[in-house]
Formats: C-alpha cells, structure tokens, sequence
C-alpha cells in the first residue's frame, strides 16, 4: 500500500504547486513560495489561511479600463480626447 504513503505528499505537491503558480500569475512570487512551502507542514494552515484570506484579495492584473485608444495610429492616453492629438483623427466613442 505505498500510494496510501505517498497520496498526502502527493497531494501537498499539488497544492504547493498551484498555491506557486497562482501566485506567480499574480505577480506575488514571494506569496506563492510562503504558502507554497505552508502546504508540506504536517498542519495545513497555510493552505487554509491562503484560500480564506490571500486568494479572495489577489486580483489578475488588468489594463486601465479608462484608456483612450486611437485606432488609426495607435494612440493612447488615459484622459479621454475626441481628436486624437497624434494624427489628428477623430474617435468616434461607441
Ligand atoms: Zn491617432
């Protein structure tokens, strides 16, 4: 019965690895590698503390929503501007 040895390293590895690259993906490598590393103490609170209090505040890192962006040359400002002050071209905003 050795898978019944290894299923909860197994499972550690498993969730230190998703802990790491969801941070990672996040931008918070030092995170990842705390709770990561948390996952293999014979008490799992680090993995609970992580999916209970860390995961629910680290957001995707998105674009600036606000953007102007002119489709003729590319421009982009993130005031709003109906000419745009490169090449002149008028943005019609939809
Ligand atoms: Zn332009």
């Amino acid at each position: 019965m050795a898978l019944v040895r290894f299923l909860p390293l197994l499972t550690s590895i498993i969730l230190a690895s998703y802990i790491f690259y969801d941070c990672y993906s996040k931008k918070k490598p030092v995170l990842g590698i705390i709770f990561g590393l948390s996952a293999f103490i014979p008490i799992p609170i680090g993995p609970i503390l992580y999916f209970l209090l860390i995961k629910p505040n680290l957001k995707t890192p998105i674009k600036k929503a606000n953007q102007t962006f002119c489709s003729k040359c590319g421009f982009s400002s993130n005031s709003s501007f109906e000419k745009c002050p490169n090449c002149q071209n008028s943005i019609t905003l939809s």
